[in-house]
């Protein structure tokens, strides 16, 4: 019996050899992008808010929703059902489970995990890793670094400076300078003296010749520090996720092939903050990026991948809520014109200027209201009842005339603001359950060059071996 099944494993390994010698699928451009924080309902939100804005009820495609391959992804962690970006990265970077906050290494701290971009570097492609938040945040790291702690940004960017990656877009470093034995470490020296070229202007970025030297492009700081800034919030002077992924490209293009990972980072940080127009624009700002990938695949179909997924999903999103129940309004989403972050500061100001007459700042406050987020407007039928707007006033004594703490955690945001949110994504018909991660399973979707691969339901500790396979990595 066992010599049999010898035989028959045997016969097995001929068979396949021979199907994988046949077809050998060596796929030259590969491209992943990671929408963190991203559940199926993130997605459903933005399909059924174009929808809409069109006056539908119903699902307005995305580019990435319309691939031909879907499948979902379980995405608990090594110590928990409720992953981090650390572990699941990790996961999707490696193909092992670790525990919540390390970075591609193992829960006991003592192995390092190769990840998918070392070993196609090895391999001799080039390599870029891109993303929204600062380039030593959990997602962009785990693919170019090895740390027991997420949160040791110093030493992650570290790794960053000192790699032979070729091309880095993000925000910036959040801990750049430390001492080191007595000395100063400057991160951006060190990057600057391992040959990478470090801009920051994105003028300068955007004219940026084809070069085969090794770029570190970090955006301009914004209120939120090392990150691009909302794409709500953005300008014509902003750099974005697509501008980046759209030099990525081309700076990367060439012989030896690559192997690119974007992140839309800041569908986490809206998700966080349960701001829910400032999650469908980080989405649709994700999708645009991916818009490029796809132009580029059409020139090259038979030698691309791109796979689209997510980490874990963020603030417990449902469409649908308590108060609306089979009512949704999506589309009232269109009349906010700032995030979470930006709405806040404003509210900061009535309170650095507050009066001392409650009912003079209230006023104030509404005016901010509709301006940003379109809320107690005649014209968008957003007006507020007594009850809510004596609740909105009841807020504003707490946070403003005591001195209420920040809630701590991702974004900035204080009491008043979240209020006025949670009445946006109420009348809107959704709901959030949480502030922080959820498990659900992630969708991913997939086109390209043996995107068959990815159809079906597996675990997030799969996904890299099955690219490697497709990219001809051992
Ligand atoms: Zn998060």
């Amino acid at each position: 019996m066992k010599r049999f099944k010898l035989i028959l494993i045997s016969a097995y390994l001929v068979v396949a050899l021979a199907v994988q010698g046949q077809e050998s699928p060596r796929v030259k451009y590969a491209f992943l992008f990671i929408g963190d924080g991203m559940g199926i309902s993130q997605i459903s939100l933005t399909q059924a808010y174009l929808a809409s804005l069109e006056k539908e009820i119903g699902m307005t495609s995305l580019t990435f929703t319309g691939f031909p391959v879907t499948g979902l992804m379980q995405t608990h962690s090594n110590n928990k059902l409720i992953t981090c970006s650390a572990s699941a990265g990790t996961a999707m970077a490696t193909g092992f489970k670790t525990d919540n906050g390390r970075i591609s290494v193992s829960p006991d701290k003592s192995e390092i995990y190769t990840t998918i971009a070392e070993k196609a570097k090895q391999q001799g492609m080039r390599i870029g890793l891109v993303t929204s938040v600062s380039i030593d945040h959990a997602t962009p790291a785990v693919f170019y670094a090895h740390q027991p702690s997420r949160n040791m940004y110093f030493e992650i960017g570290y790794q960053l400076a000192t790699s032979n990656f070729d091309y880095f877009a993000g925000g910036g470093f959040k801990e750049p300078v430390k001492q080191l034995n007595g000395k100063e470490v400057n991160l951006l020296t060190l990057a600057e003296d391992n040959g990478f070229i470090i801009m920051n202007d994105v003028q300068e970025f955007k004219a940026l010749n084809k070069t085969r030297e090794k770029v570190l492009m970090l955006s301009p700081k914004t209120a939120s520090g090392a990150s691009l800034p909302y794409a709500i919030d953005a300008g014509p002077g902003d750099v974005s996720l697509l501008d980046y992924t759209a030099k990525g490209i081309e700076l990367l293009e060439g012989p030896e092939g690559f192997f690119m990972m974007v992140e839309g980072g800041k569908i986490d940080w809206a998700g966080h903050a349960n701001d829910a127009a400032t999650t469908v624009h980080e989405m649709l700002a994700f999708d645009e990026a991916i818009a490029m990938a796809v132009d580029f695949y059409k020139n090259h179909p038979e030698e691309t991948i791109i796979v689209v997924t997510s980490d874990h999903e963020t603030g417990g999103l449902s469409l649908g809520n308590r108060v609306m129940q089979y009512e949704t309004n999506p589309a009232i989403l269109q009349h906010q014109k700032a995030s979470v972050e930006k709405f806040t500061l404003l509210v900061r100001t009535i309170r650095e200027k507050k009066s001392g007459d409650i009912k003079r700042d209230f006023k104030k406050f509404l005016k901010l209201l509709e301006a940003n987020l379109g809320l107690n407007s005649k014209t968008n039928n957003t007006l507020l009842d007594e009850a809510e707007l004596e609740m909105l006033k009841e807020v504003m004594a707490e946070s403003i005339y005591k001195d209420a703490n920040d809630t701590g955690g991702y974004p900035d945001y204080k009491p008043l603001a979240a209020a006025a949110l949670e009445l946006v994504s109420q009348k809107a018909g959704i709901a959030w359950g949480s502030g922080a991660h959820t498990y659900v399973d992630v969708p991913v979707f997939a086109i390209g060059a043996g995107a068959e691969a990815f159809s079906g339901m597996y675990d997030n500790t799969e996904l890299p071996k099955k690219l490697e396979i497709l990219m001809g990595i051992d």
